[in-house]
């Protein structure tokens, strides 16, 4: 079977929606031998059906502002496929949501959760909001909209959503509760729940120290460590601030992290604390970092973070935020790996250069699974009705990570040693969500 003409079909079936054809082009790529190698893979159909997202819900969220106005965003929810267990990803709440976005991640997902190697299938949801600058009010009468149409389609056994961009505990805390009052019932519906009700440990630290553990996991094959390792790191969000927060436990140092506004820089290490005081608890602006660290190089281009020489670069800020002239400045400048801790954070030109030249590169799908792979957790936990301890939690988050290290290398190691850890995920990926769907019939 030729991928160029499914490429050409899929585009002439989704115009326009260029981050899903994007995520699409990069998995078709990789499995296109395996794909042939097994006939009854395209006997079955199995591309067109993987291609397609088995259920898509748009809905309107009217919602009142604290000045009265009436205001009105999108809704969307995407379930892309549940072969594997109930839809499962996160909700993101950003005013450049649209349906290619919410298509690209519940695509990824899908195969991300794969990679887990826990019970659950791929989804994502969410909305054209921005919850920056709201008040808490203004939120919570967004999500109680948002929840008013969303309750009729997930559940703990159909879909059970969690945190994305501009989703985090105050937003699964309001849609939590509104969804509890609809349906009159205390069920593990959403993950990134409040510990002292129904909630994991480790979840809101889960992606970032997944992310740590992976890179470890590298290192640790090349008879290396993070150990005095510079790293660079984008975005101040949950997944940065949690990576660089594992990778300073681990004997990295820190030297960059931004915002949508700006990136600091300090050679002698970032005070991760005070970067959390900022961003967590205040919602403020990462230049604030200044006042306590007046020396700290600021700039206004956050782009500027891949300028710096570092042994380790992790994208956590967002997707198509690394191109070409990045990577190529990163590795003259001898970094040893990239992680990506955002979803498709490298363009295809980037990742495509990472590739040719044999470069460590471990793709979102792999490296920041840590976060669906404790969300998966949450729901066992909470179908058990048991809480487990913050180090049980911790000792499995680490063991997923390193097993799907492992895998990578198994499906995507060349005849030379190199290990495209891109083919890797998505060719392991594939075949288990290939596998159960030809189980479970025509679907
Ligand atoms: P958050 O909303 O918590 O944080 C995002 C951070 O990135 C913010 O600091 C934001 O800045 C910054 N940012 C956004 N765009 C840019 C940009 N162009 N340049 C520099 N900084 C930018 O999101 P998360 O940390 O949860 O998610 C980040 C990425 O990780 C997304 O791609 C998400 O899909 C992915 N991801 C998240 C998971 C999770 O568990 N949360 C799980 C797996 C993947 P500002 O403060 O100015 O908005």
């Amino acid at each position: 079977m030729d991928f160029k003409e499914v490429i050409i079909k899929l585009e002439k079936k989704n115009p326009g929606e260029k981050e899903f054809l994007q995520a699409a082009r990069e998995v078709l790529e990789s499995i296109q031998d395996i794909y042939n190698q097994n006939p009854q893979f395209d006997a079955l159909s199995l591309i067109d059906r993987l291609l397609e997202p088995e259920r898509i819900i748009i809905f309107k969220v009217p919602w009142q502002d604290d000045s009265g106005k009436i205001n009105v965003n999108r809704g969307y929810h995407v379930e892309y496929n549940a072969a594997l267990g109930p839809y499962k990803g996160g909700l993101r709440f950003h005013p450049n949501v649209n349906l290619s976005i919410l298509k690209f991640l519940a695509f990824e997902q899908t195969f991300k959760n794969a990679l887990t190697g826990l019970p659950i299938g791929g989804g994502e949801g969410g909305a054209d909001f921005e919850p920056k600058g709201k008040s808490n009010h203004e939120v919570l009468r967004f999500c109680q909209s948002f929840m008013d149409e969303l309750y009729r389609h997930i559940g703990p056994e159909t879909d059970i959503p969690g945190c994305d961009m501009g989703v985090g505990s105050r937003e699964i805390g309001y849609l939590f509760g509104h969804y509890r009052r609809l349906v009159n019932r205390f069920e593990g519906v959403f993950t990134g729940k409040g510990t002292n009700w129904g909630g994991s440990w480790i979840r809101k630290e889960a992606t970032g120290y997944g992310l740590a553990y992976i890179v470890r996991k590298f290192f640790e094959d090349h008879n290396d460590s993070i150990k005095g390792k510079k790293v660079l790191i984008s975005g101040a969000g949950n997944v940065a601030l949690y990576a660089a927060e594992k990778i300073f436990h681990l004997g990295g140092r820190v030297i960059t992290l931004s915002d949508t506004n700006g990136c600091i820089f300090d050679q002698n290490g970032i005070d991760i604390s005070f970067v959390k005081e900022i961003k967590e608890m205040n919602r403020g602006r990462i230049k604030e970092y200044l006042n306590n660290y007046p020396k700290t190089k600021y700039s206004e281009n956050p782009g500027d973070v891949w300028k710096f020489r570092g042994d380790i670069a992790l994208p956590c800020a967002t997707e198509n935020e690394l191109n070409l002239e990045a990577v190529q400045h990163l590795l003259k400048n001898g970094c040893q790996i990239i992680a990506e801790g955002a979803n498709m954070p490298a363009t295809p030109e980037a990742t495509e250069y990472l590739l040719q030249q044999k470069a460590g590169f471990i793709p979102a799908k792999a490296a920041n699974a840590g976060g669906v792979a404790v969300s998966g957790l949450e729901m066992i936990q909470n179908s058990m009705k048991m809480i487990w301890s913050r180090e049980d939690i911790d000792a499995r988050l680490h063991r997923i990570m390193v097993n799907i290290h492992d895998t990578c290398v198994k499906y995507g190691k060349e005849k030379d040693g190199y290990v495209n850890y891109v083919k890797g995920a998505n060719v392991a990926a594939f075949l288990k969500v290939a596998q159960a769907m030809i189980d479970q019939g025509i679907m």
